[in-house]
């Protein structure tokens, strides 16, 4: 990038507003991630910002339909994540199952020797499995959950060709599944869609994977219920306000807690990287970007 670009990094700069009031205008393209947010105040000093590439395939926080009005393009980085983040799912309700930390600790510590073995797990094969959002991800996530025999279901707006038994109501489909795992984008329609209705449609047996963003589930009714026995575990990779992790959720034995690690591979960070890089050279050599967001769609023409 150094050779085909002139880099200025925000996280190197004092006042990021007072530079961007400086140098807004010689700003011609951005890098951004689902771990930053972009303002539209941001996009407004830069006037001849053409396109802003997001390093991830969730772009909430920048808001696209404002780019489009400015006709800055916004371009994201689908499917090169699809098979680490599905294995983070996966490894995630693997661990609810098998209890997987508390027997790694027992393991490391002297309490195998002194007391024996834990109480036995659960087994995580056959379960009835929920996705909320059967998209890219979510799809990968259903094609790998075949190897444990999972019977799927999952809750999206609009119904989709192929096996799955489709529920359009949230609730119902919590009460028969064993696991739910979301996988929605963020932002204001997914918003607290996992409420305490839906964690306690799921029940005292059930588990609940969060590795979409933190902002799909109701935070504080999801503790709640782990509290109190009436949600069985979680398993999650997104809080509602990263990085920080509530002590509550780190205190329960019921939890699987990671941090925002679901595409977070050599490999997978090297692909995501490539490929926002390439839609900045696109463009810069006057040709399409390779993955614009759906909003920007209309740019393209
Ligand atoms: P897609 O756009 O391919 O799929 C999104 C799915 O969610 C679609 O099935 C869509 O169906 C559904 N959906 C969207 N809005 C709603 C809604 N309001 N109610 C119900 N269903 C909804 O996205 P990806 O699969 O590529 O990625 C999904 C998300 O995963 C990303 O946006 C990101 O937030 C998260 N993610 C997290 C990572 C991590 O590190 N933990 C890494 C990568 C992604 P329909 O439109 O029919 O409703």
């Amino acid at each position: 990038m150094r050779e085909a670009f002139t880099l200025h990094c925000a996280a190197q700069m004092d006042d990021v507003s007072t530079w961007l009031t400086q140098n807004g205008a010689t700003v011609d393209y951005v890098i951004t991630s689902a771990f930053n947010t972009l303002s539209v105040d941001a996009m407004d000093a830069m006037p001849n910002l053409k396109v802003i590439s997001n390093f991830g395939v969730g772009y909430d926080g920048v808001d696209a339909s404002a780019a489009c009005e400015r006709g800055i393009l916004v371009t994201h980085t689908p499917d090169v994540l699809n098979v680490d983040v599905a294995d983070t799912a996966i490894m995630l309700m693997l661990a609810c199952y098998r209890d997987l930390v508390q027997n790694d600790a027992h393991a490391r510590s002297a309490g195998w020797a002194e007391s024996g073995n834990l109480p036995l797990s659960r087994s995580a094969s056959g379960r009835r499995v929920g996705i909320v959002g059967l998209g890219r991800i979510g799809l990968e996530i259903a094609q790998k959950l075949s190897a444990f025999d999972a019977k799927i279901s999952y809750h999206t707006r609009t119904v989709r060709d192929g096996d799955f038994t489709h529920f359009p109501n949230l609730v119902e489909m919590a009460a028969q599944a064993d696991v739910l795992i979301c996988i929605v984008p963020g932002g204001d329609s997914t918003h607290h869609m996992i409420n305490a209705d839906v964690i306690a449609a799921l029940g005292s047996d059930g588990v609940l994977i969060n590795v979409a963003r933190g902002s799909v589930v109701d935070q504080s009714a999801l503790i709640k219920a782990l509290q109190n026995g009436t949600l069985g575990y979680a398993g999650l990779d997104v809080y509602a306000d990263e990085p920080n992790v509530p002590q509550a959720l780190c205190d329960l034995p019921n939890t699987i807690l990671l941090p925002h690690v679901g595409s977070a591979t050599i490999e997978t960070r090297a692909a995501m990287a490539q490929l926002t890089v390439d839609n900045l050279v696109q463009h810069v050599q006057g040709k399409p970007v390779i993955s614009p967001v759906p909003e920007c769609l209309k740019l393209m023409v």
